[in-house]
């Protein structure tokens, strides 16, 4: 499949890795919009939130286990931060392979929508 994320979990494509386990790969945006902007993906490929189910939701809780230990682990769980996945065409996603961006580091645009 030819998906840029499954190739930047597989390695065939670099990134900065921030965090790996047999279930998730985290690394950083390559354009960040904030001082923290990591990107957190399945290994699964799963295309958007779409995508999720019962059968699947145990990877999807375990991915927001993963995003509030990176949020310690980088600093901004006490100044805080915000979890967004962009699904489809009015929300501007351009990466079909499912994932969460961590944001944070600065005071974010209180405006989501
Ligand atoms: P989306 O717009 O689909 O919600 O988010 C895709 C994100 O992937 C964007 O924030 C974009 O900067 C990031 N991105 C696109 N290509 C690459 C890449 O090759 N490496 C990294 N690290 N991030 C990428
Ligand atoms: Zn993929």
């Amino acid at each position: 499949m030819d998906c840029l994320f499954c190739k930047i979990i597989s390695g065939d494509i670099p990134s900065a890795k921030v965090y790996e386990d047999e279930l998730v790969y985290a690394f950083k945006d390559i354009n960040p919009m904030a001082p923290v902007h990591v990107l957190i993906v399945p290994k699964q490929h799963l295309s958007s939130m779409n995508d999720i189910t019962e059968e699947n939701s145990a990877l999807i809780a375990h991915i927001f286990v993963v995003a509030s230990k990176l949020a310690k682990e980088l600093g901004i769980d006490e100044s805080g931060y915000r979890v967004v996945s962009n699904c489809g065409a009015d929300a501007g996603q351009t990466v079909f392979h499912l994932h969460f961006h961590l944001l944070g580091g600065h005071k974010l645009n209180v405006e989501m929508c």
